[in-house]
């Protein structure tokens, strides 16, 4: 059997939703867990490997150490600390960079060389670290980018308009956080534009940038309910993950790198992009307006200052 081998590092709420989610749907063989407290990680491929019997295909979910990186098709990294409530993601980066570093320096001394994709925020930031760190082709280090925050425009639109997300082709495009910005001229509901039927139904686009600023407070009050958020990019890193193994070509929000694309360089982005067996194949670059090129730059202009101001 074709082997498809997942290493998750990080068994935290992210983690291990990531796990369940990709447990239920299949498409994996083997699911080895790493987390910092062994304990943790060891607990719960005890707790998901007992439902093995209820699941749709078999999958060999154990704990590890890094030297089972060697050979895995993807390593997904959601290890790292989380938001506290009014904390916004990019008061994380100085520690969960030196965490990222110290991650990856073990994952790439096993020999790996697979696909990196990670979750940890500041997603953009330490997708971008990931990248310097492992040396790998900027194709396979992948961040979920603004892939949850695109799952949940699409729901919300769809409860507006009455439609299904599945036929919302609504995209948050940015760094995954406050400066995000939908590009609603290349909005789409099925094969009919999303400002013309705005338009037709005598409807403000007003109300879609209320939308848009729910989207962009959706973790804040999440957090402030119930502490962190996790079911979304759970099921998030699930379709990018299957994405890969199943080579999807599916377009995706995540954050990739820039070369020169959107006039921006050495950054890492959530743009829609196609992914593939080998990572990101295409950025399917669009033809911003005005403005919405000004919200790209300056969206890119406070990832590359946070980098900068990393001390790593
Ligand atoms: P959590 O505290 O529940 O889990 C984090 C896990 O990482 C813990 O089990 C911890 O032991 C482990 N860990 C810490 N340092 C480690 C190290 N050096 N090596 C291995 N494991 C280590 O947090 P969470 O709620 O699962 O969130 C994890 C990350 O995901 C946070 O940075 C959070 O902001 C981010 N997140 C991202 C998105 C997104 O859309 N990208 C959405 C939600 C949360």
């Amino acid at each position: 059997m074709e082997k498809r081998k997942v290493v998750l590092v990080g068994t935290g709420f992210v983690g291990m939703s990531f796990a369940y989610s990709l447990f239920n749907q299949g498409g994996a063989n083997e699911l080895v867990l790493i987390d910092v407290v062994k304990e943790k990680a060891q607990g719960e491929a005890l707790d998901l490997a007992h439902g093995i019997a209820y699941c749709p295909e078999k999958m060999d979910i154990r704990y590890g150490e890094y030297d089972e990186c060697k050979d895995a098709n993807i390593v997904v990294i959601t290890a790292g600390i989380a938001q506290k409530p009014g904390q916004t993601r990019l008061e994380l980066v100085e520690t969960n960079a030196k965490i990222a570093k110290d991650i990856v320096e073990q994952v790439m001394a096993s020999g790996f060389n697979g696909i990196f994709v990670v979750a940890t925020n500041p997603v953009d930031i330490i997708t971008y670290v990931v990248q310097k760190v492992s040396k790998l082709p900027t194709s396979k280090v992948i961040g979920s980018g603004t892939m949850l925050d695109t799952a949940r425009l699409r729901y919300l639109v769809g409860e507006k308009l009455e439609v299904a997300p599945n036929n919302v082709h609504t995209y948050v495009m940015g760094e995954h956080g406050d400066s995000s910005f939908v590009p609603w001229e290349h909005c789409y509901i099925g094969c009919k534009k999303l400002t013309e039927i705005m338009e037709q139904r005598h409807e403000s686009m007003s109300d879609l940038e209320k939308i848009r600023d729910d989207v962009k407070n959706a973790a804040y009050e999440i957090i402030e309910k119930k502490k962190a958020t996790y079911y979304g990019i759970g099921m998030a890193l699930t379709k990018l993950v299957k994405a890969i193994l199943n080579d999807e070509k599916a377009l995706l929000t995540v954050s990739t790198y820039l070369d020169g694309e959107y006039n921006e360089k050495n950054i890492y982005i959530g743009v829609p992009a196609i992914i593939t067996n080998k990572g990101v194949r295409e950025i399917l670059e669009l033809k911003l307006n005005g403005q919405d090129q000004q919200k790209l730059s300056s969206s890119a202009n406070i990832l590359r200052d946070t980098i900068n101001s990393l001390n790593m």
